[in-house]
C-alpha cells in the first residue's frame, strides 16, 4: 500500500469516513522521498513515534525497527491505522495525547532495558517546543530525536547560543543535545498544504543527559529548575541588556548580577543572545 499516494489516502478516508481535524495539526506526507531519509540507518533499533497519522512514517519505522511504539491522539485513526498497518506486527499503537501520557512508565513497560530507541515524528506544530522538551527534560532513554518541524522552528531549535537566531529553547536544546538541521521539506509535500515550510532536524541526545544504565546527571548543574530559570529571565527581554532582565526577574540586585557577569567574562552590556551555553552555566554557578 503506497501511503504516499493521494488517490490510496483519499481511498482510505473515504472508507473510514475520515475528515482532518485542523487544530490536531493533521497535514500527512505526501512526498515519497521524504520517510526514507527520517528512519534510521542502523537496524533492530527500537523506535517511539508521535502522531501516526494514516502510518506512512509508522510503516518505513517498522521496517528497520525491532519494534514501533506510536502515540497518537485521533480516535477517529483507529480503523485507518488498522488497515494501513495491518501487516505491521512490530509497531504497537498507543492512543492519548503525548503530552499527558507517563512516557517514562510507557518506555519502561513497553521496551526492553538498556533498548537502544531513537524518536522520529512529523510532530504537529502547534506542540513542537513542549514535546521536544518534554523528550529531553524526562531523560528518556533515547540516543536522538529525528523530528519534522516548521522551518523556523527548526533554525531556532538549532540555534548554537551566542547567535542571533537563539533563543530559550536553543541554550535548552544545546543542554541535552547535539542538534542538527538534515532538510528542508516544502509545504507542498503534505496532504492538506500547511501556510509553512518544514524541515527535519536531528538532536542527537547528550549520553551523559540521557537515563542510560547509570542514570547519570550532567555535573555542572545542580540545582537544573534555577538554571533554567536564569535562562528564560534572560530571554524574558532579549533586546534588552542581561542586568534588568536578569535582576527583575530573579529578584536581585543589579550589582550582584553585573559582578556575576563580570566574574564569568561577559560585558555588562551584552544580551541574552550574546552568552554561549557555557556563559549560563558559568553564571549559573556564580548566582546558585
Ligand atoms: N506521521 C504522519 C505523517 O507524517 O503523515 C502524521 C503527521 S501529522 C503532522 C501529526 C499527527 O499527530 C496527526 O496524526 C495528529 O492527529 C497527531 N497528534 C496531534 N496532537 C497530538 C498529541 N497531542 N498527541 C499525539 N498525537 C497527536
Amino acid at each position: 500500500m503506497n501511503l504516499t499516494n493521494i488517490n490510496t489516502i483519499k481511498g482510505l478516508f473515504a472508507r473510514h469516513g475520515f475528515s482532518f481535524t485542523k487544530s490536531l495539526g493533521q497535514n500527512f506526507l505526501i512526498n515519497p522521498s521524504v520517510c526514507p531519509k527520517i528512519v534510521p540507518t542502523r537496524k533492530g533499533l527500537h523506535a517511539f513515534e508521535i502522531g501516526a497519522g494514516v502510518g506512512v512514517l509508522t510503516r518505513e519505522l517498522a521496517k528497520v525497527c525491532e519494534k514501533v511504539i506510536c502515540v497518537e491522539i485521533d480516535e477517529s485513526l483507529k480503523p485507518i491505522l488498522a488497515e494501513t498497518l495491518a501487516d505491521c506486527p512490530n509497531v504497537e499503537m498507543i492512543w492519548g495525547d503525548v503530552l499527558k501520557l507517563d512516557l517514562k512508565r510507557l518506555f519502561a513497560e513497553r521496551f526492553p532495558e538498556n533498548a537502544e530507541a531513537v524518536c522520529c515524528a512529523n510532530l504537529p506544530y502547534y506542540i513542537t517546543s513542549p514535546v521536544i522538551m518534554r523528550l529531553l527534560e524526562e531523560r528518556l532513554p533515547l540516543e536522538s530525536i529525528t523530528v519534522m518541524v516548521q522551518k523556523e522552528a527548526a533554525v531556532r531549535l538549532c540555534a548554537p547560543p551566542g547567535t542571533r537566531d537563539c533563543g530559550a529553547v536553543s541554550v535548552a536544546v544545546r543542554y541535552y543535545a547535539e542538534p542538527r538541521k538534515l532538510f528542508d521539506v516544502p509545504r507542498g509535500s503534505f496532504m492538506p498544504a500547511p501556510n509553512v515550510d518544514s524541515a527535519v532536524i536531528r538532536l542527537t541526545v547528550n549520553s551523559v543527559t540521557r537515563l542510560g544504565a547509570h542514570g547519570e546527571r550532567r555535573a555542572d548543574v545542580e540545582d537544573e529548575q534555577f538554571f533554567f530559570r536564569i535562562v528564560r529571565a534572560a530571554f524574558s527581554q532579549r533586546r534588552k541588556q542581561l542586568v534588568n532582565p536578569l535582576s527583575t526577574e530573579l529578584g536581585l540586585q543589579k550589582e550582584e548580577i553585573k559582578n556575576a557577569l563580570s566574574a564569568v567574562g561577559v560585558e555588562p552590556t551584552a544580551r541574552a543572545e550574546n552568552l554561549t551555553l557555557e556563559n549560563y552555566i558559568s553564571l549559573y554557578s556564580r548566582l546558585i
